[in-house]
């Protein structure tokens, strides 16, 4: 009686919590869970956005006897075996990192023979079951699965979100070996491949095609309504197809931004750096909030928030390894926001050694007037020389007119073009000339020699002034010597 009094409560909370606050607003924090009595379920209940849990705590009412909450993975967990038929809500307080948010977690226990599909058989690690030998044995051969068909362990949940937001959606089977996503529309269409859906509608973005998570960004108001399921298909071709989750757009909400830069991953050698960079377009009201996330495996669904990136950019530690980084933005006004728009997840690789570097020097030749050689990427050169030019004479020079000459380097190609002096057009017509200069200079010269010689014959005959001391033109050595020693009687 205390028991249907409480779930009562919890009904009518939970109704009037729809009522209260807009039926988008609150639908979006119930899940259900729906599964049989007497049979071991282990369903994973989606965060908001697909965040890492941290924490949580049951603020009031109730989960199905026989079933437990606890942490799994990145999200939460419903375990155990419910043993009694009916409907449980519990209402919790999920901390996540980015804050905490509030969700209804409702479980419909179903009769045991009611139940068209097994919600889940038992896994091998029944290890985690606190009753597995409660297990009742005949119930899987009720299931009359065609072979090799993949078992789903978890369906996709539906997501709220205000326009060109981000909904990022989980499903996983066992003895799956490709997975595909599909997007039903709103009014019974049969479902299309997701990335082929997205080409057909403007700014939708998919990526996770083909992996257990799907993102889908960039999401406009004209889907909502529509709905996301994930096919496995297993080793015979047999498929398996999860329940389908529904987009809920909100309206009247601030539209989440629409990102138009999107930020690219690369290799990082020691001593460089790389800088991840995001843009959006800038909302009519509000201002956009950044956040970088990081993981080291490639998964959406496990991005855990960078404290401080909170920039348009953000550049990752240098730690030998491969992470992977996405930034997620949303439009805050006052304390209104938009849901969040996420960039993809992109890998950036690090390594601890120096970025090596080998010339390539197979390129084309470089050259200038004079030279030419072989050039790497890094402006390094090898091979330079000189022209090795190979002529051709394409225009004669006549004794009148010039002439034209065509130099080819024979390693290059390098081409160029001389002109050939009018009256020189040959070596030997050049010696001839110079010989002639020097016949001419020969000849100047010994004409002004014999030209000189004649003036200083000239010169000597003529008459020349008298000296003092009445000598009369001839040197008598014999009468100097008598003079001297006339002036000198010592001698
Ligand atoms: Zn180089
Ligand atoms: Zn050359």
């Amino acid at each position: 009686m205390k028991k249907k009094l409480s779930l009562f409560l919890a009904l009518v909370l939970t109704v009037g919590l729809c009522l209260g606050l807009g039926v988008g607003a609150a639908a979006a924090d119930v899940t259900t869970v729906t599964a049989p009595a007497g049979s071991y379920v282990r369903a994973l209940v989606d965060l908001p956005s697909g965040e890492t849990l941290r924490d949580f705590e049951v603020l009031d009412g109730e989960v199905a006897p026989g079933a437990t909450l606890r942490a799994e993975g990145e999200g939460l967990a419903l375990v155990g075996t419910p043993a009694q038929e009916g409907t449980w809500v519990v209402h919790l307080s999920v901390t996540t990192d980015s804050g905490k948010s509030e969700l209804f977690l409702e479980q419909v226990i179903v009769a045991a023979d009611s139940t068209p599909v097994p919600t889940s058989t038992p896994e091998p690690e029944v290890t985690d079951s606190p009753a597995p030998t409660a297990e009742p044995t005949p119930e899987p051969t009720l299931a009359p699965a065609p072979e090799g068909r993949p078992t789903i362990t978890k369906d996709p949940y539906g997501e709220t979100l205000s326009e060109n937001g981000t909904a990022i959606f989980v499903a996983r089977a066992d003895d799956a070996d490709s997975i595909e996503w599909y997007l039903a529309d709103n009014a019974g269409g049969t479902p299309v491949e997701i990335t082929q859906a997205a080409q057909a509608i403007s700014g939708l973005q998919v990526y996770g095609q083909g992996t257990q998570t799907l993102t889908v960004s960039g999401i406009p108001g004209s889907l909502n309504g529509w709905q996301v399921e994930c096919r496995f298909t297993g080793s015979t071709g047999a498929v398996a197809v999860t329940n389908r989750a529904t987009i809920t757009i909100r309206s009247g909400a601030m539209p989440a931004p629409v990102i138009t830069l999107q930020p690219e991953g690369g290799d990082v050698y020691a001593g460089e750096t790389i800088t991840l960079a995001t843009r959006a377009a800038i909302p009519a009201e509000g201002t956009l909030e950044y956040q970088w996330y990081s993981t080291d495996t490639n998964d959406m669904a496990t991005v855990r928030a960078i404290d401080g990136a909170k920039d348009s950019t953000y550049t990752p530690p240098t730690e030998e390894g491969t992470m992977y980084y996405c930034v997620g933005l949303r439009n805050v006004r006052g304390a209104e926001e938009s849901t969040t728009a996420y960039s993809r997840l992109v890998e950036v690789n690090c390594f601890s050694t120096v970025r090596e570097h080998f010339h390539d020097f197979t390129g084309p030749w470089h050259w200038d007037e004079l030279h030419h050689w072989k050039e790497c990427t890094c402006s390094a050169r090898q091979e330079e020389a000189i022209h090795d030019l190979q002529w051709t004479v394409t225009k004669k020079a006549t004794s009148k007119a010039d002439g034209e000459r065509v130099g080819v380097c024979s390693v290059c190609g390098f081409e160029t073009t001389e002109i050939i002096p009018a009256g020189a057009n040959s070596n030997s017509n050049l010696i001839r000339t110079l010989l002639i200069v020097l016949l001419v200079l020969v000849a100047v010269l010994l004409l002004g020699g014999a030209a000189f010689m004649v003036m200083r014959a000239r010169g000597g005959n003529s008459p020349r002034p008298p000296r003092s001391g009445g000598y009369s033109g001839t040197y008598n050595a014999a009468a100097d010597e008598q003079n001297r020693k006339k002036s000198d009687p010592d001698q």
